[in-house]
């Protein structure tokens, strides 16, 4: 795989979600987009963090996990999605986003953020994409998770209330 001597990407807003990475070039299937890099922490740290809500915690190995919420991360970037263009690779002890595809120039950069089962009812998914699952989660437990929908699949007497409310008052 080649690695880029650059960052093949631009931060900018809009995105799927706040700020996104944007490719600058043709970046190609199998590319290295950029290493996610970040602060080694011990597995005591990291589920401190974690529960203060810190997004950005990549598991490494039973030993360590790393923390991209750091200036130099830019690959903190790249937002999640349900369809996405990229992906994340564990090498050893250094995560690599690897383009599954060709990204074209102005093209945004995503890849699965791979969330468990854990509590990934907290975080919903608003990506866009027409496979969306409605939570950010890794595309493995998609057949075994409950999908937002699923809970409003049937309305509790909606129909009534609404009778209630269509009364005309002037
Ligand atoms: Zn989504």
């Amino acid at each position: 795989m080649d690695k880029h001597s650059t960052i093949p990407f631009e931060v900018r807003s809009p995105s799927i979600a706040g700020m996104g990475a944007f490719a600058i070039n043709l970046i190609r299937a199998g590319d290295v987009v950029i290493e996610y890099i970040g602060e080694g922490i011990s597995k005591e740290e990291s589920l401190r963090r974690c529960i203060d809500g810190n997004n950005y915690i990549f598991q490494i190995n039973d030993e360590f996990d790393i923390d991209g919420s750091i200036e130099a991360n830019l690959a903190r970037f790249i937002n999640h999605s349900c369809a996405p263009n990229a992906e994340a690779q564990l090498d050893g002890e250094h995560v690599w986003i690897i383009a599954l595809r060709d990204i074209a120039p102005g093209e945004e950069i995503t890849f699965n953020y791979g969330y468990d089962l854990d509590d990934y009812r907290e975080h919903p998914c608003n990506c866009g994409a027409p496979n969306c699952f409605g939570y950010i989660l890794a595309e493995e437990f998609w057949s075994v998770a409950t999908k937002p929908d699923a809970q409003l699949s049937h309305p509790p007497s909606q129909p009534e209330q609404e009778q209630f409310a269509a009364s005309p008052s002037d």
